[in-house]
């Protein structure tokens, strides 16, 4: 199987059982494009096309996906973009950068954490009882003192 540096955009209903070398099948159905991995190893590259994997944009009938596919799971380690049909290759990716990715994906799938009090609301806190006994300490104080200057 040779390398191929273009994928040619094919619509589809269903998934076929054995894919084409140059082809990018896109079933909206299903909401995912499949495609034999472009440095002809053989693999299927699946992109789920939803909002927290991969984005799919058609221009003149040629197809962009988004991000970078990342086949560091198969043995050719490819790495390489889609663009309007084009292979672009983009070399291997170093170790941090799939973690990066991965620990982004990560984050993007998991629900949000529920949130116990709005932000910028900081939790009541009770004053300990020292400090409560100064701050009466300093308020009859004042008052004294108004008391003194104010009210004679
Ligand atoms: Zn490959």
């Amino acid at each position: 199987m040779a390398r191929v540096d273009s994928l040619k955009t094919v619509f589809v209903d269903e998934i076929p059982e054995i894919l084409e070398d140059g082809i990018l099948y896109v079933s909206e159905e299903c909401c995912v494009a499949l495609h034999n991995c472009a440095c002809g190893c053989g693999e299927e590259v699946s992109t789920p096309l939803v909002r927290t994997e991969y984005q799919l944009t058609m221009e003149g009938g040629t197809a962009s996906i988004w991000p970078s596919i990342g086949n560091h799971d198969f043995a050719c380690a490819s790495h390489y973009v889609i663009e309007q049909g084009k292979i672009l290759w983009a070399g291997r990716m170093s170790r941090g950068v799939i973690e990066s990715g991965r620990e982004r994906d990560r984050r993007l799938k998991r629900p949000p954490a529920p949130t116990a009090l709005p932000s910028g609301i900081p939790e009541p806190k009770p004053l300990p009882p020292s400090a409560n006994g100064l701050v009466q300490r300093i308020l009859s104080w004042l008052e004294a003192i108004y008391r003194k200057f104010f009210r004679q």
